[in-house]
């Protein structure tokens, strides 16, 4: 396939769907929140009883005005919404209140490693309902479907982008910096593993330098930035295979299976005259005054990639800082540490290292631990000021993380300052040699490496504790 590929360009479009974290849903008082009891975060408004209004929840147009401004997009004086009308037994009103020629937000971009990607819009939208199938959770055996309408009417905004990617590992890296704005700017969990993102990706093939797009698949159902990816590479190499044989790629919706490694046709393609779109007569157009948009753009708070470069500026690698910046808990901490006057580089070798490693293992968080950057500070002043060296620093770190406990209690308790009194150390060394008169003829006759031997044994017999420097200095002294 691989030679196959080179003949092949490839363009992909995503469309994304955030689930904006409001309280109550786009058009009804009822609550958001997930995991309640089915049906029970539902009003008239959301069972789409005849007669009901819907009243839209200013708080859904201020986090669109937000993602929007995040995503360097226009926000026009007038947006309105529409009504795209489909059948669904999740639906009961016959249609999805939407937004479709005058949308929030249009024309905007993510920068993704250097190469720029478009949005060419983002639209306001109710969910639908979920049905849960026989089978499933508490209908084991059964032969038929139940209908929970608690996700109706949560907020989403569908950012779409321009058909402006290459390959899957920039589909993967525009939906990873799309999740971290999102997330950073507080509108989305961001979570595609519970649907609190959901990503459509497009994909067609076009032989290399044609200027003429292929015939688009649309791929639903993936939950995951390496499912993404795996369901683009596999729709490449079946969309190759089509045209290699001579075939055409039907424009429809398929259906990633991460279990099978493969995408299944679900139907064909909708064009927009099929939905019957028309202005939503129940909702007045929404003007967004410039003060209103110059209010939100003052609320803005520092993006990802502005983030990285500050890190970066403070002399962190760019790997570094973008794994940092990719685990928002972990930034969020960091830049608390930051504040509170710690040397950086410290700082950052702690949360990369045993910090990170930590929560990994545990699958938490940092704010599941009981460190607070207080103590982290504490720690990392107490390394400088030479009260303990930087490997007992890494001894105790995690014992503060599930204590709690300020790194001079431990300290204290345990006995781990360091020893830096001269006497006491060169006695020590004084030990070593004596314990070891052979090493110390070799080092006498020019094997000066055994120094390391040595201070090694020194460290040893004090645990850890002894000033490393003044270990190197007083062992040569004893030795020569
Ligand atoms: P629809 O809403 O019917 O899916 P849109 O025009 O909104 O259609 O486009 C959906 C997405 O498809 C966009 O992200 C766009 O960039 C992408 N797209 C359009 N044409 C192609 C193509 N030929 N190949 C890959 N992606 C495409
Ligand atoms: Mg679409």
């Amino acid at each position: 396939m691989e030679s196959l590929r080179d003949k092949y360009e490839v363009v992909i479009g995503l469309e994304v769907h955030a689930q904006l974290k409001t309280k109550s849903k786009i058009f009804a008082p009822d609550g958001t929140e997930f995991g309640k009891e089915p049906n029970s975060e539902t009003s008239p408004i959301t069972l789409g009883m005849p007669g009901v209004l819907p009243v839209l929840n200013r708080e859904v147009v201020n986090m669109g005005i937000l993602t929007g401004l995040a995503l360097n997009c226009e926000i026009p004086e007038r947006c309105k919404f529409d009504r795209k009308q489909y059948f669904y037994p999740d639906l009961p009103k016959g249609y999805q209140i939407s937004q479709y020629d005058e949308p929030i937000c249009v024309n905007g971009y993510i920068d993704i490693k250097g190469k720029r990607i478009g949005i060419t819009r983002a639209h306001l939208e109710e969910d639908a309902g979920k049905l849960v199938h026989a089978g499933a959770d508490g209908l084991a055996g059964s032969s038929y479907s139940l209908v929970d309408l608690n996700r109706a009417g949560t907020p989403l905004l569908e950012i779409v982008s321009e058909p402006d990617m290459r390959s899957s590992d920039e589909a993967r890296a525009y939906m990873e910096e799309l999740r971290n704005i999102v997330r950073y700017i507080g509108v989305c969990d961001g979570n595609l593993e519970e649907g609190s993102m959901r990503c459509d990706a497009n994909i067609s093939i076009m032989p290399k330098g044609s200027k003429v797009f292929g015939t688009r698949a649309e791929i639903k159902n993936v939950n995951s930035f390496s499912a993404l990816q795996r369901a683009i590479e596999y729709e490449i190499d079946r969309q190759i295979e089509i045209v290699e044989e001579g075939g055409k790629v039907v424009q429809e919706t398929r259906l990633w299976d991460d279990n099978a490694r493969e995408t299944k046709s679900m139907r064909g393609k909708e064009d927009a005259h099929d939905y019957r779109y028309f202005p939503e007569p129940d909702l007045m157009p929404l003007q967004i005054s410039r003060e209103w948009v110059q209010e939100i753009k003052d609320k803005m708070p520092e993006l990802p990639e502005a983030k990285r470069r500050r890190y970066m500026g403070l002399g962190l690698s760019e790997y570094d800082a973008s794994v940092i910046v990719e685990q928002m808990g972990l930034a969020l901490f960091f830049d608390e540490v930051l504040k509170l006057g710690a040397t950086p580089k410290i700082a950052v070798n702690f949360i990369m290292g045993e910090i990170a490693a930590y929560l990994k293992e545990d699958h938490i968080e940092i704010t599941d631990t009981k460190l607070t950057p207080e103590n982290l500070v504490e720690l990392i002043s107490m390394i400088e000021k030479g009260t303990i060296s930087n490997n007992i620093g890494k001894q105790i770190i995690v014992d503060m993380m599930k204590t709690g406990e300020k790194a001079s209690e431990i300290v204290e308790k345990r006995g781990l300052s360091q020893i830096s009194d001269e006497s006491a150390i060169k006695e020590i060394c004084q030990k070593v040699a004596e314990a070891n008169p052979e090493q110390v003829a070799k080092y006498k006759s020019g094997k000066v490496q055994l120094l390391g031997f040595f201070v090694g044994q020194v460290m040893k017999e004090t645990k850890g504790r002894a000033n490393p420097k003044a270990v190197n200095d007083l062992m040569k002294e004893v030795l020569e």
